[in-house]
């Protein structure tokens, strides 16, 4: 808990936010789906405070750091947290070479089973599944494989799924300006299948899908894509 002094507790009551804009080190708090990358420094030092916390949370929900399964919990979790699942929110963006289309390619290409690995903002539990980018390319083509670099970044930040689409989608217009584009996740959410509600793991899947340009007006581009698509 953040014990606010008068001074920011002036500023927090006449703002409209609640908390505060930087951590307890000076470092600026965003969103947990942002991005801002990080030096080696900053990584190693985050990785040193989240074990250090880690510590603390197994003391308190007393597991014993004598079982030789709990010793390095600690470290583990940090390093899966700080390197793996945010990994997103503090690497730079994966280099992407755009190709002009010389053939002027003006069809529907799809690209399936691109791997979501994520975690849920609301529980940080995961969110696994697939995704699939259909476009009509502009003036420019991209490698297939770069779709599941930029979906990988995308996804290993605390997310939910209805806004990873968005992102993913945002940024694919920005940098292929494409004619159509299509975003789709199939994914499962462990928040539901672990937790109270305990819906049975197959059946819990939930379906997002972002459509932009001529993939929203245009419907019988879209029955083709969606037809294109089902299993
Ligand atoms: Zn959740």
């Amino acid at each position: 808990m953040h014990n606010f002094n008068d001074e920011e507790l002036d500023e927090v009551i006449n703002s409209d936010e609640v908390f505060p804009k930087l951590s307890h080190l000076g470092y600026p708090l965003f969103d947990a789906n942002g991005n801002l990358e990080i030096t080696e420094e900053e990584n190693l030092e985050m990785l040193s405070l989240v074990e250090k916390k880690f510590i603390e949370i197994l003391d308190i929900l007393r597991i014993s750091r004598n079982d030789p399964n709990s010793a390095n919990t600690p470290k583990r979790i940090a390093k899966m947290y700080v390197n793996e699942l945010f990994a997103g929110r503090f690497s730079a963006p994966p280099k992407t070479t755009i190709f002009p289309n010389r053939k002027k390619v003006d069809e529907l290409i799809i690209s399936k089973g691109i791997t979501v690995m994520s975690l849920c903002s609301h529980h940080w539990q995961p969110i696994t599944g697939e995704c699939i980018i259909g476009y009509i390319p502009g003036d420019y083509v991209i490698g297939l494989s770069k779709f599941n670099r930029i979906v990988d970044w995308f996804s290993r930040r605390g997310q939910i799924q209805e806004e990873l689409g968005e992102q993913i989608a945002d940024y694919l217009m920005d940098l292929l300006k494409p004619r159509a584009l299509a975003v789709v996740i199939k994914a499962k959410h462990y928040c539901i299948i672990a937790r109270g509600v305990n819906e049975v793991e197959d059946k819990a899947l939930m379906i997002t899908s972002v459509m932009r340009g001529l993939m929203m007006d245009d419907v019988t581009l879209r029955h083709e894509f969606l037809k294109l698509i089902e299993n």
